[in-house]
């Protein structure tokens, strides 16, 4: 998508791990009207997939997910981090290793807004080792509900998430893919 991949030339940064800091437009301030157009460009590809509801997982992933709802006009669920491995038996949960934060967190689905019949998509800010993606794959296999894919705003696809998924058969989306983010730049796989 060309004005994403713009905002990336001109506000992202590289950090160290190849961490690629976007908190001008999608990880700290968000840019409404770019937000829309990832919506509209995630519900123009998975218009004919019949999708009841739209996963993500907080925070980031809010904004673009909720423009995503928006457009296909269903609702959308954002699981929730836990620290503690509190249990309970009203949620579904996974645990998802973070990369950038190498920390755990256990994420939850309340069975609350879950139908049997939900054919979900899942929407995240980044995938690049795909765990949190897994885990909402992991929750959705508990629940018994159909996935039509996963909408990913930014891919690093230098990073394995993106081909395992669909090495399994799930339909990933990005709208903007990364090849590389070596000596401090931001270069894009080339379609
Ligand atoms: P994964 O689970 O695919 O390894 O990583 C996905 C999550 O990690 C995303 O939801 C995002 O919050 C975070 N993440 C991974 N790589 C980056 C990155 O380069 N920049 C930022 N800002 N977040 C990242």
């Amino acid at each position: 998508m060309r004005e994403l991949q713009e905002k990336i030339e001109q506000y992202g940064t590289v950090l160290p791990g190849n961490v690629l800091k976007v908190d001008a437009f999608l990880n700290h301030q968000v840019d409404p009207e770019l937000m829309l157009k990832v919506g509209q460009e995630f519900a123009k590809l998975f218009a004919d997939e019949g999708i009841t509801k739209v996963w993500t997982v907080e925070s980031s992933g809010i904004a673009p997910a909720v423009m995503t709802g928006l457009e296909l006009k269903v609702p959308v669920i954002f699981a929730r981090k836990h620290k503690s491995l509190t249990l309970n038996q009203n949620m579904y949960t996974a645990d998802v290793y973070s990369y950038t934060k190498k920390t755990t967190n256990r994420i939850s689905i309340s069975k609350k807004y879950v139908d049997a019949n939900d054919k979900i998509l899942m929407i995240d800010d980044f995938l690049a080792n795909g765990q949190a993606v897994e885990g909402m794959l992991e929750i959705a296999d508990q629940a018994g509900v159909d996935v039509a894919g996963a909408g990913i705003v930014i891919e690093k696809s230098f990073q394995p998430g993106a081909q395992e998924l669909k090495d399994r058969g799930i339909r990933v989306e990005s709208l903007a893919r990364i090849k590389s983010l070596a000596d401090g730049k931001v270069t894009f796989m080339e379609d």
